[in-house]
């Protein structure tokens, strides 16, 4: 009991002696142990993570109890063990840097206000996708639309063929009618642009954890959007149902307005206030306002 008391005035006397700043330094702390946590349990890495945790055991145990063989082994390990490490995982280590890096920014990776051309023609764009989408599964055609963001898609794009066409359900209608050249593989949209079509898209990491209802298009939109903060939609070939993949998982079984509210959401920044017209009394009281002054002075 007396062990506990102690414990407990220390934690007390050290409470005490902290100020406001080192408070706001453990937060801060504490929230940078808990992203890394989150970003880590996300890939692979959090494999390499153990290890490394169960390789600085040993290493303890080994120094504590002059275990000679094990501590062959252990130097060994750490002398070529380093630059292994970097090799084994370094996609996941890319991927964690890429993911640390990496700011949550909306639009279809341009800056934008209401008024741009630019924002509208990424609404012409989306009502192009939605309507084409709505046709596309009405007829049960096959197909997969990428909207690039931040990351770049270029590793993708240079496995189709670059279109850079204006976005419309004709357009799309005609890449994904059954065999033709264009249909197999998916369409990547940069800056509002039917950019590529044919493109060849990445498997997921964790093919077994996959519903087995799904077949290799609607992995390929869940394996671009592990890899990236690109938004895929999918509409399937054996039942029409639309889905949309982002950051590592897929939503089913929209509509053209849900996909249509979805999109808007996800790739449109913040629609600005639009200026408010004038009104005629005001425009006159403030004519007037400005004449006066110009007497005055
Ligand atoms: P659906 O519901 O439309 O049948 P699915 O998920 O069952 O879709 P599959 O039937 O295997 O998928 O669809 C095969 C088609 O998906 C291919 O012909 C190709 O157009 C596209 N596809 C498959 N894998 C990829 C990939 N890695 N990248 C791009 N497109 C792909
Ligand atoms: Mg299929």
């Amino acid at each position: 009991m007396d062990y506990l008391t102690d414990i407990w005035e220390n934690l007390l006397s050290v409470f005490r002696l902290m100020e406001p700043i080192d408070y706001i330094d453990i937060l801060l702390l504490a929230w940078l142990i808990y992203k890394g946590i989150k970003i880590f349990r996300e890939t692979r890495a959090m494999q390499l993570v153990k290890g490394i945790l169960l390789v600085a055991v040993l290493f303890f145990l080994v120094n504590q109890f002059e275990l000679k063989a094990m501590r062959v082994i252990i130097d060994t390990f750490l002398n070529v063990g380093i630059v292994a490490i970097l090799i084994v995982f370094q996609p996941e280590l890319r991927r964690v840097l890429e993911k640390v890096g990496h700011t949550k920014v909306k639009g279809i990776a341009r800056n934008f206000d209401s008024n741009d051309s630019a924002y509208n023609e990424a609404v012409a764009c989306i009502d192009a996708v939605c309507s084409a989408c709505e046709q596309l599964s009405l007829t049960a055609t096959g197909a997969l639309i990428v909207f690039e963001r931040e990351t770049k898609l270029g590793e993708q794009i240079d496995t189709g063929t670059v279109l850079n066409a204006i976005p419309s359900p004709e357009v799309f209608g005609n890449i994904f009618f059954p065999n033709t050249p264009l249909h197999d593989g998916a369409v990547i949209i940069r800056d509002s642009r039917i950019y590529a079509a044919g493109c060849f898209l990445p498997k997921p990491q964790k093919e077994e954890l996959i519903s087995k209802s799904l077949g290799s298009r609607h992995r390929a939109a869940i394996g671009i959007s592990e890899v990236s903060d690109a938004i895929t939609v999918v509409v399937s070939e054996e039942t029409g149902t639309i889905s949309v993949s982002e950051d590592g998982s897929l939503t089913r079984f929209y509509n053209r307005d849900s996909l249509h509210k979805l999109l808007e959401e996800k790739l449109l920044p913040e629609k600005a206030e639009p200026k408010k017209p004038r009104k005629k009394k005001e425009k006159k009281a403030s004519r007037k306002a400005s004449e006066k002054e110009a007497a005055e002075q």
